[in-house]
């Protein structure tokens, strides 16, 4: 039995799920559905917005330019993606690459929440704008990249989306930075579980002027 409320057992069930679903319209367009790939015990989860083209051909999430530049940044860490679990909010491509609409991002949820909690990740890391928006609605990317915040007892660490990168170099180097903060966002996360840690959030104050604590109640701040 797991505390999910579907009755997944393993990632490896949610994938199988995923591949035929047709919960919303994106199945009449995708090639292959994109569960998510990567070790189902990983410390640190990734998550993008949607698979692209490549994704889509090939069923395997950021394999594409954008995921040889993320297989670059992880050696930096250093991570391979076996350590780690990379996702995306949804599980299918819009078409186009747009947006998912709302209907198609409650459609795959469940299958989110799922892995999360079926992975229990320590740090989530969201890959992009629209990926941070889901832990964090009040988030601004261009402020909140590379922050450690607590979320509930994980920590989020928001990074531009590698796409964002390959489109403007000048965030290259911001983004190794925000990378390289891995092992601090866990090494958090892990005081968060000790009961008589407090609440606080760390900022690198070398590369963050936004000296601002978050209110005492982020770290109480459902999942989505
Ligand atoms: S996007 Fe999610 S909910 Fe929609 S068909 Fe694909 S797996 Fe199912």
């Amino acid at each position: 039995m797991t505390g999910n409320s579907h009755s997944w057992a393993s990632v490896g069930e949610i994938a199988a799920e995923v591949i035929a679903c047709e919960r919303c319209a994106l199945f009449r367009t995708r090639t292959l559905a994109v569960p998510g790939d990567g070790s189902p015990s990983a410390a640190v989860l990734f998550i993008g917005e949607g698979p692209g083209q490549n994704e889509d051909e090939q069923g395997l999430p950021f394999i594409g330019r954008a995921g040889k530049l993320l297989d670059k940044l992880l050696a930096e860490v250093p991570l391979r993606r076996s350590d780690v679990f990379i996702t995306n909010v949804v599980k299918c491509r819009p078409p186009g690459n747009r947006d998912p609409e709302p209907d198609e991002v409650a459609a795959c949820m469940p299958y989110l929440k799922a892995q999360i909690e079926l992975i229990d990740p320590r740090v989530i890391v969201t890959l992009g704008r629209h990926s941070m928006l889901r832990f964090y609605p009040e988030g601004k990317i261009s402020n909140d990249h590379g922050r450690i915040i607590p979320i509930g007892s994980r920590v989020l660490l928001p990074l531009y989306h590698p796409a964002a990168i390959l489109r403007n170099p000048r965030l290259n180097e911001p983004m190794l930075a925000d990378i390289k903060r891995i092992p601090e966002a866990v090494r958090e996360s892990l005081l968060l579980r000790r009961p008589t840690t407090p609440t606080h959030v760390r900022q690198d104050a070398e590369t963050h002027n936004d000296t601002q604590p978050l209110a005492n109640d982020v770290e109480q701040r459902p999942l989505f």
